[in-house]
């Protein structure tokens, strides 16, 4: 062979590599992507740097928005954990599971409905794998457990870390030593909180490193920084602010291992990162919001929420657009090309657009109904208005004596102080009634 006809082949062939590579990275773009729902527990609105986080630094979790939408008015369907699992991962109100009255103990004997259609089961018809990494809190009898509700994996706890081997006085229960399973394997009882956050983290990057050909779904349901706060020694005193911004960082550095695998991978590009939080805070900060955690004013519901898909979501966005954890349901299902069960209500609608063009794509108006922890319905927001209708009181599940109906104007009034009811009954009178027939609509469901 000669040396020129030798040169001419290698070109050729470089030719055909370069082809093949280019056609493989096409069909990487738009075969359907990796998801991913970075889930915290009780993370408030202004706990995360790109929402004004003060004491902390967020670097990783700010890069995410940077890299794609940041949502200021993203909410969460319930106040407090159970439910608000119940609706992201059925795209339907709590109290369609009958599970909107407060949260899972260890002594409670039910669960999620095995009827409920899960994202998890969802996104195995369109061929993906399913692992929740991290907290359940839907049920923890067997039947109730992840791998009966569509999941192929589960490492993790199945409630929450503060019930761990707990004395609960009113009903004379001692819970056992938090477990943790492998699957449907208890693996150990009482694991050191401390390594919690690290745990999860390296299991999500094993599960990435060894996934197989199809496409994976990963629900990496964090129990940071839910009380009691814990951080591994590496995290410790490394925040301004104390164990809470300790546990925070580490949550955001967990969010980094798992980014920089994906992109060592070659996956970053079309993987749905979504990151977000199940309620209010208990400790954490949700100014400028009013209230926190198990309150249905806007700091118990809205938290920070990011979606990052580089292959089709544009850069830096940040939209004021009213979505919800009930959307992702939907949106996942046209993203993946899942077909939704024919009959199946659900509450969200599919955001897939908006992400696609988020300032420059609107959402039909549509209200969003908040439920306390007593499971009554007690406000709803349409567009720039919200209406309170009546309120606990904090932790305490009765009703207010004398609560007024409590209107205010979102756009010009996020932290709840101005009440307008007086000013505009109609709308006080029409906003009330939108409640009130949803929520008996939810009473005659099946
Ligand atoms: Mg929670």
């Amino acid at each position: 062979m000669s040396a020129k006809f030798g040169t001419a082949s290698k070109s050729i062939l470089t030719l055909i590599w370069f082809l093949w590579l280019c056609s493989c990275k096409q069909a990487s773009r738009d075969s359907p992507p990796n998801i991913i729902i970075f889930f915290t527990d009780d993370q408030g609105y202004a706990d995360l740097g790109s929402y004004g986080a003060e004491g902390f630094e967020t670097p990783n979790l700010d890069q995410l928005a940077a890299n794609g939408v940041r949502f200021t008015n993203f909410y969460v369907p319930a106040t407090v954990c159970t439910p608000s699992r119940a609706g992201l991962l059925t795209g339907r109100y709590p109290k369609r599971s009958a599970l909107h009255e407060a949260v899972l103990f260890p002594f409670s004997e039910g669960g999620m409905p095995l009827e409920e259609y899960t994202m998890a089961e969802l996104l195995k018809t369109a061929g993906y794998s399913t692992s929740i990494v991290g907290k359940w809190h839907l049920g923890h009898k067997a039947e109730f457990m992840p791998l009966n509700q569509g999941f192929d994996s589960f490492y993790g706890v199945p409630y929450s870390n503060d019930m761990d081997n707990h004395y609960y006085s009113n009903i004379d229960f001692q819970s056992p030593p938090l477990p943790f399973y492998r699957d449907t394997t208890l693996i150990e009882s009482g694991p050191d909180q401390d390594y919690l956050t690290k745990r999860y983290t390296e299991e999500a990057v094993r599960q990435i490193k060894e996934r197989g050909d199809s496409p994976f779904f990963i629900y990496l349901a964090h129990n940071m920084p839910h009380l009691p706060l814990h951080a591994s020694p590496d995290f410790k005193g490394k925040s301004e602010l104390g164990l809470y911004g300790d546990v925070i960082m580490e949550l955001d550095w967990s969010a980094g291992e798992i980014i920089n695998t994906l992109k060592a991978e070659g996956i970053f590009e079309n993987t749905i990162f979504i990151f977000t939080s199940d309620n209010g805070p208990r400790v954490g900060s949700a100014l400028p919001l009013r209230g926190k955690k198990a309150e249905t004013w806007e700091g118990g519901q809205r938290v920070p929420g990011i979606i990052s898909w580089p292959a089709k979501i544009p850069e830096s966005q940040v939209t004021n657009t009213m979505v919800s954890t009930l959307d992702l349901f939907p949106t996942l299902a046209t993203i993946s090309g899942a077909k939704i069960p024919e009959g199946l209500v659900l509450d969200g609608l599919d955001i897939s657009k908006l992400l696609a063009q988020p300032g420059n794509q609107s959402m039909p108006e549509r209200p969003f109904f908040f439920y306390a922890r007593n499971g009554k319905p007690e406000a709803v927001r349409l567009g720039k208005w919200k209406l309170h209708i009546s309120k606990t009181i904090g932790w305490d599940k009765k009703q207010q004596g004398s609560f007024e109906p409590a209107l205010y104007d979102l756009s010009t009034d996020v932290a709840e102080e101005i009440n307008l009811a007086k000013e505009h009954p109609d709308l006080v009178k029409e906003l009330s009634s939108l409640i009130t027939s949803f929520d008996g609509s939810l009473d005659k469901q099946p």
